[in-house]
């Protein structure tokens, strides 16, 4: 990016810029080195404007929502890094049974919001601290509870700028993730919820909750780095390898739960992807089973997933 072109640009921008912004802010794994530029467009204009640039330029650009299923580089991401955290993608609006959230409003924020108008069926996301646009990516959920279960659609804008509202059906939910967003970003999520009382749906949100404390460790994590495998819990898999407590650098596979790793002290991303190589040909020895991650691993000199 040249100086000057860059520094124009970026005065018509009136949402937050940051330069070598470090990703460790941004991530619940508190690691990450520096986002070349990071950027928080005021709204959906100022989002075009950023897209269009970078697209126009040839810059990466990377969408975030509230980095909690991310391990990022400890060298930083190149180019533009943008978050959705400003107001204008934190509105939700509710009509009847459906319900449409900006992409960066936080689950923790829906939740209440649809426990308080009585509409059910997000419970089981309670306590995964993602935004609703990060959890439509990764089709976020427990076993058999799945948030694409509930989408009908989504607006998003591609990379040239154009808005376009895309059918639950072209988004290909799968087991963690759908392969239908491509390079989209999302803008709004549109979910079918069902009328239930206030009181039930709190209940089964504590239901939800405690089970979550109960299985996961508390501590800054990317929650599970491991997709399941058809037949076992990665989890499973892992802890019969012997990982539980295993160690390097300020990282630790939770005792918890093995498909956790925490970040106890200071650790960086090399530490988590040596824990995950390791664990990794680990298994494939023992078990002759691949493990693929499911934590999106992103930025410099890292193999993304
Ligand atoms: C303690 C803990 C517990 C967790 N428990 C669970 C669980 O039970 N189940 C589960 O499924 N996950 C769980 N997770 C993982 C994570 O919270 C979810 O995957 C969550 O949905 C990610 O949302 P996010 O906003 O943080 O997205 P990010 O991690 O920021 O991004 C995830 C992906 O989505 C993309 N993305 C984000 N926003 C947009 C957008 N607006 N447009 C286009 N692309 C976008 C990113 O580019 C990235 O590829 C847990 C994580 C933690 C830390």
């Amino acid at each position: 990016m040249r100086k000057h072109d860059r520094d124009i640009f970026f005065k018509m921008i009136r949402g937050k810029v940051g330069f070598n912004e470090l990703m460790k802010r941004h991530t619940t794994f508190r690691i990450g080195g520096p986002a070349e530029v990071w950027l928080e467009p005021a709204d959906v204009t100022e989002l075009r404007l950023i897209v269009r640039y970078a697209n126009d330029n040839g810059i990466p650009l990377t969408v975030v929502g509230n980095g909690s299923n991310l391990l990022v580089s400890d060298h930083g991401v190149k180019g533009f890094v943008v978050s959705l955290a400003a107001d204008d993608f934190k509105k939700i609006e509710i009509v009847g049974n459906t319900v449409v959230a900006g992409a960066g409003v936080s689950l923790p924020y829906l939740l209440q919001n649809m426990k308080e108008a009585g509409l059910g069926g997000l419970e089981p996301l309670v306590g995964i601290p993602g935004t609703i646009g990060g959890a439509v990516c990764m089709n976020a959920g427990i076993p058999g509870h799945w948030v694409g279960d509930v989408v009908r659609g989504v607006s998003v804008m591609e990379r040239d700028g154009s808005i376009m509202a895309k059918d639950r059906d072209d988004l290909g939910f799968r087991y963690r993730g759908c392969d239908g967003m491509g390079e989209s970003v999302i803008l709004d999520v549109v979910l079918l919820l069902k009328p239930a009382p206030s009181d039930a749906i709190a209940g089964w949100m504590k239901h939800y909750r405690e089970m979550r404390l109960q299985s996961q460790p508390q501590g800054s994590s990317a929650g599970c780095i491991f997709k399941n495998t058809e037949k076992f819990p990665a989890g499973y898999l892992i802890d019969r390898s012997g990982f539980k407590g295993t160690r390097t650098g300020g990282a630790v596979v939770s005792e918890r739960h093995a498909n956790f790793i925490v970040n106890e002290h200071e650790a960086t991303a090399n530490d988590v992807l040596e824990l995950i190589g390791r664990i990794k040909a680990s298994v494939l020895e023992r078990e002759g089973i691949v493990l693929e991650p499911e934590v999106k691993i992103m930025g410099e000199g890292v193999y993304a997933n």
